[in-house]
């Protein structure tokens, strides 16, 4: 390494499905899986090499609702819940399953969503550990903000959220970035409405975390750079997409920089060059 760059990696996708697609050898060592029946995505987690799995478990979601109905939902990836109580006791087990986050389903384009009660139920039950909702269709963001949801496995792409409500999600919402997952390089109607959303709510302030949606669709199996370009589009400058592909949850702090010569340096296999001479 020159003087004119730095080493860097260790990067997390903080939305993937490791039951559906394998992550190839990339910076991206660690990954958070958003909804996978546990058990299968133990035993998927023990066989990759350098990838550090951590998980939601099963989606929460209403009777009947997405993904429920979906071929790639294989059994015990999803729990159907009729209300609180259901609600609070799914949430109970996948703590006990380790998962380092919950994922609510809401989105009511694809059947019924998980009502506010048990998005609620959901909440007061994670005992602190982040609430992920996959909000889909008019005002399901707004609700899962209000209902107490602290991440958005999804930048909203519905519709566009107004200012108001852009401001109110950068206070206390994080969003999960997944913008490449609209057209994967040839960007549709949703990407435009992503991507405005985005590049609001970064400007309100909020925090954005690097996401690719990783198995579900023709997506990339590791880094994907066209979900860095889209982060670019929406205003991030170069250390701010660092910092949303920090491997710490939120509070934890910033991204990894590695210097060769140092004692983790031989670990990094999948570190890369930031060349700064470039610009
Ligand atoms: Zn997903």
């Amino acid at each position: 390494m020159g003087a004119e760059g730095f080493y860097t990696g260790g990067f997390r996708d903080w939305h993937v499905h490791l039951e559906l697609m394998r992550p190839e050898p990339s910076p991206v060592t660690r990954v958070l899986d958003l909804g996978s029946n546990v058990e299968r995505l133990r035993g998927i987690a023990d066989g990759l090499r350098g990838v550090t799995v951590s998980y939601a478990g099963a989606f929460i979601t209403a009777p009947g609702g997405y993904p429920s109905d979906r071929s790639w939902a294989g059994a015990g990836s999803v729990i159907e819940v009729d209300g609180a109580a259901a609600a609070r006791e799914a949430a109970l087990s996948m703590r006990e399953e380790g998962a380092s986050v919950l994922k609510v389903a809401m989105n009511s384009i694809a059947g019924p969503a998980a009502s506010s009660e048990v998005v609620r139920a959901v909440v007061a039950a994670a005992a602190g550990l982040p609430v992920v909702a996959h909000a889909e269709g008019p005002g399901e963001a707004q609700r899962a903000r209000e209902c107490g949801a602290t991440m958005l496995a999804h930048t909203p792409f519905t519709e566009r959220l107004d200012d108001a409500e852009i401001a109110a999600q950068a206070e206390r919402v994080v969003w999960i970035s997944t913008l490449d997952i609209h057209g994967w390089g040839t960007p549709d109607n949703e990407f435009g409405i992503a991507v405005d959303n985005l590049r609001r709510f970064h400007r309100a302030g909020g925090v954005v975390r690097y996401g690719t949606d990783m198995g579900n669709g023709p997506t990339v199996a590791g880094f994907n750079t066209r979900e860095i370009a889209a982060l670019a589009e929406c205003g991030l400058s170069r250390a701010e997409i660092l910092a949303t592909l920090t491997p710490a949850a939120p509070a934890q702090g910033g991204p990894v920089v590695f210097v060769p010569g140092t004692p983790e340096w031989p670990y990094v296999a999948g570190a890369v060059l930031v060349d700064t001479a470039a610009h």
